[in-house]
């Protein structure tokens, strides 16, 4: 992959200034880290009060403008140069070495999540950080500043982008859909955002650090994560009055149980390998109670470990669906969005993080976090470039729910910065010799382009009617178009 060699790209004049005045030292990788590691505690204060002033400020996925603009004026007081407004609220900073070498993106997500029940909520939004992506924000600002020193910038070849990437968390899918038609954005998530405006076109490795629900001391990278699709689902019936002649309606609520019901009767084919899980809530359930109802609109996310079964579980949730309208005579729309890939993060990445976390904190911090149910975009990521998300402990409650807590902040925002900025340095010094080999050598499931048709194929929405399945049945969306397997 070929750099510019113009050097410094991305640095603010007064950072260059400097930059140009120090003679390149022959800095080996430990001294670069005692150099990294001074810099982010001389700052440490400052990074912890700002991933708080995030908590306290939180923002679901691309409303994140205050979050961003923080972020950014961070960026700059540190001396990067911050692009904003990619993919409506993502920020990036670019550190360009000015020697050949990968180009490695730290990752930290800016949004929030919505669970009005918890004590910190925003009293109007019901917006909150029960996922901790606040001290994502942090630990990658830190990384940012112990990477940015002139001395160790010295040591190391490649580049290295800060990354700040809106909407991770799959929620507000309506809102979100207005925004797509509006021409804002494609994808329903940022990374997928990011993928699809160039933005990871030249990064060859990618790194973030998320919060696990644990006070364990530890840094342990997540070994797989489910997949997932997304379906919002309306039934339609016919009103009547509820009481006086419901002979005359179409019960859409009653077609709606039924295909509950019917999701449930697939349970027993989900192999337990495969880690299925699909949930479903019910967005409106009628309109007045005197009144059959004739409009029932459903959310589901189906997840899975890996692809086919993802898929082969969303055939059978399409079936369920359409014997709940065909029972009652309903007609049902299935819209079905790409929610993420699967996860498979990288393990030599993840031993090359193991080191640095044992010279950080010792071995008793290091470990692995088995196949987690849960879904991210980073395993859109995963399937392009070598990644790891690791999890960090300090935190305790359930995650996404209303008794959620930071408890360590030095272990989020600091140990999880030093991290990241420790294993970049160890990927980049020595003339980036253990980033090549492993950019080189990865060999991706998906190059970009089979990536966004990928996840292209999944959009569609199809309209299907019970009462004469045969004869309305319109499918548009044509299924993913790159056959392609993970185990
Ligand atoms: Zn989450
Ligand atoms: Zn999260």
């Amino acid at each position: 992959m070929p750099l510019p060699i113009e050097g410094q790209e991305g640095l603010t004049a007064r950072t260059r200034d400097h930059f140009s005045r120090i003679i390149p030292l022959m800095t080996d990788t430990s001294t670069a880290k005692s150099i990294a590691a001074s810099a982010i505690d001389a700052r440490s204060e400052g990074l912890i009060a700002l991933s708080k002033d995030i908590w306290d400020h939180p923002e679901p996925g691309f409303r994140e403008h205050r979050t961003a603009q923080v972020t950014a004026d961070f960026m700059r007081e540190i001396g990067l140069a911050a692009r904003e407004n990619i993919a409506i609220t993502g920020v990036i900073a670019r550190i360009n070495t000015g020697r050949p070498g990968p180009h490695v993106a730290i990752m930290g997500e800016l949004d929030s999540l919505i669970v009005p029940e918890h004590r910190d909520a925003d009293s109007a939004s019901g917006a909150v950080h029960v996922c901790g992506h606040n001290i994502q924000i942090g630990n990658m600002l830190a990384a940012a500043v112990g990477l940015s020193q002139p001395e160790v910038l010295a040591t190391l070849s490649g580049s290295i982008s800060f990354m700040a990437v809106p909407a991770e968390e799959y929620i507000e899918i309506e809102f979100r859909e207005g925004l797509r038609e509006a021409g804002e954005l494609e994808f329903l998530a940022g990374k997928q955002e990011f993928i699809r405006l160039g933005e990871l076109d030249d990064v060859d490795i990618s790194l973030l650090t998320h919060v696990e629900t644990s006070e364990l001391t530890a840094l342990r990278p997540a070994v797989s994560l489910n997949g997932m699709i997304a379906k919002r689902v309306r039934f339609i019936g016919r009103s009547a009055h509820a009481g006086g002649s419901p002979e005359l309606g179409i019960n859409a609520l009653n077609a709606a149980n039924l295909a509950m019901q019917g999701i449930h009767a697939q349970r027993e084919t989900f192999k337990d390998d495969d880690h299925v899980r699909v949930h479903p809530i019910l967005t409106r359930g009628g309109a007045a109670v005197s009144s059959v109802p004739a409009n029932v609109t459903m959310e589901m996310f189906v997840r899975a470990a890996t692809v086919e079964a993802m898929e082969d579980a969303a055939a059978k949730v399409d079936r369920a669906l359409k014997a709940g309208a065909m029972a009652v005579g309903a007609t049902v729309e299935i819209s079905t969005s790409p929610g993420y890939l699967p996860a498979k993060f990288h393990e030599g990445l993840g031993e090359l993080y193991d080191e640095v976390v044992t010279d950080l904190i010792g071995k008793s911090g290091v470990g692995r976090m088995p196949h987690r149910t849960s879904s991210t975009d980073m395993g859109d990521v995963s399937q392009i470039m070598p990644t790891i998300h690791p999890y960090v402990g300090g935190a305790r409650g359930r995650n996404h729910s209303d008794d959620f807590d930071i408890t360590d902040w030095d272990l989020d925002v600091i140990d999880a910065g030093k991290a990241m900025a420790n294993t970049t340095i160890e990927l980049l010094g020595n003339g980036a010799v253990r980033g090549r080999e492993i950019a080189d050598n990865f060999d991706a499931p998906l190059s970009i382009s089979e990536y966004l048709a990928v996840v292209r194929g999944y959009q569609a929405t199809e309209k299907w009617s019970g009462s004469s399945p045969s004869l309305l049945g319109d499918r548009k969306g044509s299924g993913p178009q790159i056959p392609f397997s993970f185990s």
